[in-house]
């Protein structure tokens, strides 16, 4: 499936959906250039799934968890990881194969440890279409 958002609140309202119809178990990817919406995007994911607390990227701890919603939600950023033992550290199955929501951003740095049922999400500029515009593919799932 492939979106196109035209600005901040377009890309936050298409996680917001995704966020309302997430279900138990499920390993969302996120890809995409720094600046390009992923946090925008995560941000809305929040939203729908009826998280209250602000969301902030984890870039300097890897994880962050909300259990104030009606599922519990890892937010991963694995841009900074130097190997992939840094998740073993951290018990990552539990997050993976547990019942929350998992969303991880820059999954392509450890690809060698996921799953084979997730959701890809990429996100991507085009300036020839104006700066706003973004590009949103999504692999893997059924239907919004
Ligand atoms: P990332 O987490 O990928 O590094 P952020 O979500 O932090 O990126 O920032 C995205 C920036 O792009 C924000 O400043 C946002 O306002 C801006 N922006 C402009 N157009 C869009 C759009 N269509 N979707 C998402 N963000 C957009
Ligand atoms: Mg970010």
């Amino acid at each position: 499936m492939i979106y196109e958002t035209n600005s901040p609140e377009e890309t936050f309202r298409l996680g917001e959906t995704i966020g309302q119809k997430a279900r138990p178990g499920e390993i969302y990817t996120l890809m995409g250039d720094l600046g390009v919406g992923k946090t925008v995007f995560t941000q809305g994911v929040a939203k729908g799934l009826g998280i209250t607390e602000p969301i902030s990227s984890p870039t300097f701890t890897i994880i962050q968890e909300y259990e104030d919603g009606r599922l519990p939600f890892y937010h991963f950023d694995v841009y900074r990881i130097g190997d992939v033992e840094e998740m073993e550290e951290i018990g990552y199955d539990d997050y993976f194969f547990g019942s929350g929501i998992c969303l991880i951003e820059w999954a392509n740095l450890i690809e060698e440890i996921l799953p084979e049922n997730i959701i890809q999400i990429t996100i991507e500029k085009d300036l020839e279409k104006g700066f706003d515009y973004r590009r949103i593919i999504i692999e893997g799932m059924d239907s919004l």
